[in-house]
């Protein structure tokens, strides 16, 4: 380029469309500077005009400065095409692409006088060509990546077609309006059809939220947008268009909308009560161990939780930068107070690298220290990648953007314009997003902790103590539905007036000052009646962003059950002491392994012969030394190691009691003491001492075998004198049979004899040989009752019954009798005529022996009575004598065999004490009975019976 000095140089300069400076050859200042060189220099015109060319541009002076010389010196232009120049513009550093030229301008004489700085920037063209091969693979990986469907539409909407999966334009052609219909949900075609119609009339950019139906028919949402791109004139050539699914931020955003209804109290609640997500709870205590983890941190470790609690960090396999982080955080918030919020990356078992955000929370005691520290952790890498892919399509976007513009180099302008619009609704959006996830972690944090949390939590608002949220854990506490939100605390649980807590909760609200309590007891009603529970709770104020109170919350710990059963566990065991200390029972309780006496009654330590005071709380064999070494020690210890329940019964043991050594006879048990998870915890002993029984039992056993023994004796002494019976009736047998022969001739003999003396004149012969008649005939008697009762005793007597008239016989008996009986008067009251059948010579024995006996045993001169009466089918015979008479004692034996009655009357009366005895038989044996009564002195009557019909046996 060949310039000449003078005025048209300087129009030139002036007019150009290319920025120009024309400095002095020499002193380098500018001379001329047109508008367009200041716009690129981004300086003001004083800086450059009339002043030393480097004092403008000394940022660059060490670039070019020899260059600029060199141009001086050799006449030779110097070409810069689109270099890199760092510029302060308007007082900021830019880079930019500059293609310059310097170039020497010289006079007439061929001298160089000027230089003129040529200078065209192209910042954009090279920013844009470099994009256009980044941006070509940029979008064929977008398009391969991302949900949203990229595409472009014809001018008037009818044709749309989108873009494949190498990034371009596929030629579908595809007809719009079935497409839509297809697509839009019908609730919103009418919306979606105003929208398309204001953009295309209004040639702006397209951009709506609308209703969708998605591939499986479920409605959906979607963000569209597209961009018109203009020809010179104005007109629409195409419009090229994303539309993303917006399903779920559109959900989310109807979530926040909610959120977002709620007081700003709320959201300040909300970070009062924040530690985290649902997602990975724990506590740990001060010394890091965990003493907490819930389900997900449990199947996250794969552990179960005996075997992850009581266990610190390392143990539970967390790395040693890990674990060394969190105790490093717990120390601090021990110190601090503080809550402590981070996040952290680290990979996962089972799904890679994962990000998490933790919350440290400081437990606090009933003092206000630090007890334990609550984390609870949350999985947000889902949302990191959100998060980036956001980021990354906005960038992606913009590329397009600017492809576009790129290629379109005419409607550079317009492209420009909207790629601002684009970038600062790219910048809206992703600050609603960081909006919207703000709100949503610290919504979906609250509702999870407060629904999830195990324990009760309830957050009322106001003095009057309204509830804002309570969630399932207190309402299944206070036994109600969900219906209380809203209501007051009083309105809620007017069980509560009078037990402290309205004050309590009043209190808290007016100083601002929290309350604890423990192992409380609050009476509430569940089920339609007051029922008491135990608590530990803890009422915390709730400030606003003033600092006042606004509300409180209320968290609480169920301990009920504990209580109670701790309760019961002490009631039962003062029960049984109780019951120990007043059993009639010797009785105690030996705890533990040394068998320590904890509770001893009065009666077992008199048994024991030792001082209630000296044997409690002493192992047991310490207190008894004396009881060592009887093998109770081993039955002690087995009872207390398996349980099983040892008895004794009369066990002697040696004791020193009172300081004598006795021995003792016991009855024990020993029986297994459990707790109330069954596990042995001592022996109770119950003792019963039994020394006086044994040895009252050992006498009476003595004197029993004593006894026995005298028995024996008398047993065998009647043997003998059985056996001496026996022999007596045996020779009496003997005897009797050896006497009957001798008799029964001498019976014929004296008979024949006295037959013929009766005839004789010697009355004297006469007279003897009839008393030798009677004494043989008495004799004859006494023989035959000997050899009868012999008989009987042997079994021999038989009776040869038949029929007879008894009155006949007891007449003939008499006529013989009177023959030997003549003192007597004899009288005989007759019966009708019965006939019997009995053994008449028997019979007639027996009348026989009653009227000798009367004979006998009465006085000489006396009556005697015989008579025969019947009643009902028997006939009695009596024999009444006015005699001696019987004693009582006397009458029930007289029919004994050789029973006789002993006194000085009897004794001169000769008889053997059989007659009786024989009789009494002979009637049994005819089924009758026989009977005496008799008055001692006055006389005796002597009666048997004998039956008419005969049943009698023989
Ligand atoms: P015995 O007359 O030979 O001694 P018994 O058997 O006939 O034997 O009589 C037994 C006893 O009964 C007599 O010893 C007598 O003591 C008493 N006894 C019997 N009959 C009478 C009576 N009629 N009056 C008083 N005592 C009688």
């Amino acid at each position: 380029m060949q310039l000449t000095d003078g005025e048209d140089l300087y129009n030139t300069v002036l007019h150009a469309p290319i920025g120009i400076c024309i400095l002095h050859a020499d002193s380098l200042v500018a001379e001329i500077v047109n508008d367009k060189f200041l716009e690129v220099a981004g300086k003001p015109y004083e800086a450059l005009f009339g002043r030393y060319y480097w004092d403008a541009f000394a940022e660059a002076q060490p670039f070019y400065e020899a260059a600029l010389a060199g141009v001086v010196q050799t006449g030779e232009a110097y070409y810069a095409d689109e270099v890199e120049w760092m510029l302060i513009r308007h007082g900021r550093e830019e880079v930019i692409f500059v293609t310059f030229v310097y170039a020497p301008v010289k006079d007439k004489s061929g001298k160089i006088s000027k230089v003129a700085v040529w200078v065209l920037e192209n910042t954009r063209q090279v920013n844009e060509r470099r994009a256009v091969t980044a941006n070509e693979e940029r979008l064929r990986a977008l398009v391969t990546a991302t949900s949203d469907v990229i595409y472009s539409l014809s001018a008037d909407w009818q044709v749309m077609r989108q873009l494949d999966g190498r990034g371009f334009l596929k030629d579908t052609h595809e007809p719009i309006t079935e497409w839509r219909a297809q697509n839009v949900h019908p609730d919103d075609m009418e919306k979606v059809n105003a929208a398309i119609n204001e953009a295309i009339r209004g040639k702006k950019i397209f951009q709506l939220e609308h209703k969708v139906l998605r591939a499986d028919g479920s409605p959906g949402w979607t963000f569209s947008r597209a961009v018109p791109i203009l020809d010179v004139q104005g007109g629409i050539v195409e419009w090229f268009g994303v539309a993303s699914d917006i399903t779920e931020r559109k959900e989310m955003e109807e979530a926040l909308r909610e959120a977002k209804e709620r007081s700003e109290q709320q959201k300040r609640l909300y970070e009062t009560i924040t530690s985290g997500t649902p997602d990975l709870m724990y506590v740990f205590g001060l010394d890091y161990r965990f003493t907490y983890a819930n389900s997900a941190l449990l199947s996250m470790w794969g552990k179960t939780d005996e075997d992850a609690i009581g266990k610190s960090l390392l143990e539970n396999g967390y790395e040693p930068w890990h674990a060394e982080m969190h105790e490093r955080e717990i120390d601090q918030i021990k110190a601090t107070k503080r809550t402590i919020r981070g996040e952290v990356a680290f990979p996962h078992a089972t799904l890679g690298k994962r990000i998490y955000d933790y919350i440290l929370t400081p437990v606090f005691d009933e003092h206000g220290e630090v007890e334990a520290v609550a984390g609870i952790t949350r999985d947000i890498t889902e949302r990191k990648q959100g998060e980036e892919s956001l980021a990354r399509s906005s960038e992606e976007l913009q590329a397009i953007n600017e492809e576009m513009a790129t290629s379109n180099e005419e409607l550079v302008i317009t492209n420009d314009e909207l790629l601002q619009i684009q970038q600062q609704l790219e910048e809206e959006t992703s600050e609603k997003q960081a909006a919207i996830d703000r709100l949503e972690t610290s919504e979906q944090q609250v509702r999870s902790i407060v629904a999830a949390a195990p324990f009760p939590i309830g957050v009322y608002t106001g003095r009057e103590m309204r509830i804002l949220m309570a969630n399932q854990a207190i309402l299944d506490v206070w036994g109600k539905g969900s219906e209380v939100i809203g209501k007051t605390y009083h309105e809620v649980l007017p069980e509560l007036a009078g037990q402290d807590i309205y004050q309590q909760l009043d209190n808290v609200f007016i100083t601002g000052e929290p309350f604890h309590a423990r192992n409380q007891r609050v009476d509430l009603m569940v089920d339609g009646r007051l029922q008491s529970f135990y608590f530990n709770y803890s009422f915390t104020p709730l400030h606003d962003a003033d600092g006042q109170v606004y509300g409180v919350m209320n968290t609480a710990a169920e301990l009920t059950d504990l209580v109670l059963a701790k309760q019961q566990v002490e009631q039962s065991e003062e029960n049984l002491k109780a019951m120990i200390a007043q059993a009639p029972v010797a009785m105690c309780i030996l705890s533990g392994p040394d068998h320590v006496i904890t509770v001893a009654n009065q009666l077992i330590a008199e048994l024991w012969g030792k001082p209630q005071a000296d044997i409690m709380n002493k192992p047991v064999f310490d207190a008894l030394p004396d009881a060592r070494g009887q093998g109770l020690e081993e039955v002690m210890k087995n009872v207390y190691q398996s349980g099983e329940t040892f008895y004794a019964s009369e066990l002697p043991v040696s004791l020193v009691r009172h300081g004598q050594p006795e021995v003792v006879y016991q009855n024990f048990v020993y029986q297994a003491y459990r707790d109330g998870a069954g596990l042995i915890r001592g022996v109770i002993a119950i003792t019963i001492d039994v020394t006086e029984q044994v040895l009252a039992r050992k006498t009476i056993e003595q004197s029993e075998a004593e006894l026995r023994e005298i028995q024996r004796r008398l047993e065998a002494e009647l043997d003998t004198s059985k056996q001496v019976q026996r022999q007596k009736d045996d020779f009496i047998g003997m005897a009797s049979h050896e006497l009957k022969t001798p008799l029964t001739s001498l019976t014929a003999i004296v008979q024949v004899a006295n037959t013929k003396l009766k005839q004789s004149e010697d009355n004297f012969l006469a007279g003897a040989m009839d008393k030798a008649n009677q004494q043989v005939k008495r004799m004859t008697t006494m023989i035959n009752g000997f050899l009868n009762v012999s008989r009987l005793e042997s079994g021999k007597i038989h009776l040869e019954k038949q029929d007879f008239d008894l009155e006949l016989l007891i007449s003939d008996v008499i006529e013989e009798a009177s023959l030997t009986a003549s003192a007597h008067v004899i009288h005989f009251v007759r019966c009708a005529q019965r006939p019997v059948n009995a053994d008449r010579d028997k019979i007639g024995s027996v009348i026989s022996n009653f009227i000798s006996n009367a004979v006998k045993y009465s006085p000489k001169g006396k009556n005697i009575k015989i008579a025969c009466t019947t009643k009902d089918d028997r006939v009695i015979v009596s024999v009444k004598d006015e005699g001696m008479g019987i004693k009582p004692d006397d009458l029930d034996k007289i029919f004994d065999r050789y029973y006789r009655v002993e006194t000085t009357h009897t004794r001169h009366i000769a008889g053997f004490g059989i007659g009786l005895y024989l009789s009494s038989e002979i009637i049994e044996r005819h089924g009758g009975k026989v009977w005496a009564e008799s008055e001692s002195g006055v006389g005796s009557t002597f009666y048997f019976s004998l039956s008419l019909t005969g049943t009698g046996s023989d």
